[in-house]
């Protein structure tokens, strides 16, 4: 089926078990898919933008309200709806950092943290990881008083993942955020695996900055994502327009800044608020998630030769595996070399793990009843077993 010549009607939501790590926790809710076509048009939204004219203050779609439950939903001071998680990074960066600023990220950081950085004219160092790839608060103090010590100057941010897009990791971020503190440094939350699949709570934390990503983890479309801070640095990040036009004299009244005056609109933002109830309920379920998500892996690691690169046992549904001494020796002969995975998995109505790839790889479980659970862990083993691979019972 073809929307037009070249564009085929995407499926893989429908007809597949979904297991591609970054697509879990995106995958949209039947009511954002209504949204998506009612709230299609370019400037859906703008039908009843009255005075102040500003995108947030909204109330029909209820744009205003959904504003301020996120900020609770995160207990944070305040919230926007940014085009990703990426353009929440880069919001932050240009109101805190400046040229020659030195900001803190962690060695298994998101490229786009680290380009968002470098764009406001700073530099990012890594905090190291520590054997079991964790980052510890201990580390981050250390790369503080080293920073301090060969550049003269504090950092000026310390970004940190709660659980990084590598290896899904938990990393000390309460920890970190209360060494930041302690030399008065803004410490961002990055939420991206975690704002929208379990419960994220900015204040406890003692996050200065929570960021999350609509697509990845909030059941929302692309450009999507959320940017939340306290009372303290909404001032900073969320400022208004202060210029006029030299012939004009015109202004921009409330705009904010760094936000180009409106962020998101239409069909992903209010996909994304048609989302949100479900969302708020599904949190709730995140133990079960990482249950279902440590069963299958005991299943998996039932394979010969399979490994986990991820720390044990898991605490998300992000995992990365390593079956170098499994399937990727079966690939080595197959006449399909790596694609024999990616084709077993497919005509079982598995999709996910990129095609070819045998060696290391992640997959997410998020989203899937125990009965897919149990069918995708019985459909590695028999898999490995009819490419004669051994697996233990
Ligand atoms: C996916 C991801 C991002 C980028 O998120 P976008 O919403 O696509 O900008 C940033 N950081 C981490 C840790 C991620 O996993």
């Amino acid at each position: 089926m073809k929307i037009i010549e070249g564009i085929e009607v995407r499926d893989r939501e429908e007809l597949y078990l979904n297991i591609q790590p970054i697509q879990a926790g995106g995958r949209l809710t039947p009511e954002a898919r209504k949204a998506l076509i009612a709230y299609g048009d370019g400037y859906s939204v703008c039908d009843y933008c009255i005075a102040p004219f500003r995108l947030d203050h909204i109330k029909k779609p209820p744009i205003k309200d959904f504003y301020q439950e996120l900020a609770e939903f995160l207990n944070m001071d305040a919230a926007r709806v940014m085009p990703g998680a990426r353009r929440g990074f880069q919001a932050v960066a240009q109101a805190i950092l400046k040229e020659g600023d030195v900001a803190l990220v962690s060695s298994l950081a998101h490229y786009s943290l680290c380009l968002a950085i470098e764009g406001a004219g700073a530099t990012w160092k890594e905090i190291p990881v520590d054997e079991n790839n964790i980052v510890t608060a201990e580390a981050a103090k250390e790369k503080i008083e080293l920073v301090n010590k060969e550049s003269g100057q504090l950092p000026k941010l310390i970004a940190v993942s709660h659980f990084d897009y590598l290896l899904g990791n938990e990393h000390d971020v309460r920890g970190i955020a209360k060494i930041a503190h302690e030399y008065e440094i803004p410490f961002l939350y990055n939420g991206a695996y975690t704002v929208g699949v379990m419960s994220v709570d900015g204040k406890q934390i003692g996050a200065d900055f929570v960021i999350g990503s609509g697509h990845k983890s909030m059941a929302a479309p692309a450009p999507t994502g959320v940017l939340a801070a306290t009372e303290q640095y909404a001032e900073t990040v969320f400022r208004t327009t202060r210029t006029e036009g030299d012939i004009t004299r015109r202004k921009f009244g409330i705009k904010e800044t760094e936000l180009l005056g409106c962020t998101v609109m239409g069909a992903p933002l209010v996909a994304m608020m048609a989302s949100f109830p479900r969302v708020r309920e599904r949190i709730k379920n995140w133990d079960e998630e990482v249950e279902k998500s440590n069963y299958f892996i005991q299943q998996f690691l039932k394979i010969e030769g399979n490994k986990v690169a991820s720390e044990m046992p898991r605490k998300h549904t992000l995992t990365k595996v390593d079956t170098s001494d499994s399937f990727g020796k079966v690939a080595q002969t197959h006449r399909r070399r790596g694609y024999f995975l990616y084709d077993a998995l497919r005509k079982k109505g598995i999709s996910g793990p990129f095609p070819g790839a045998t060696n290391e790889w992640k997959l997410n479980t998020y989203g899937l009843s125990w009965d897919q659970i149990k069918y995708l862990s019985e459909t590695f083993l028999e898999i490995a077993e009819k490419n004669g691979i051994k697996v233990s019972k």
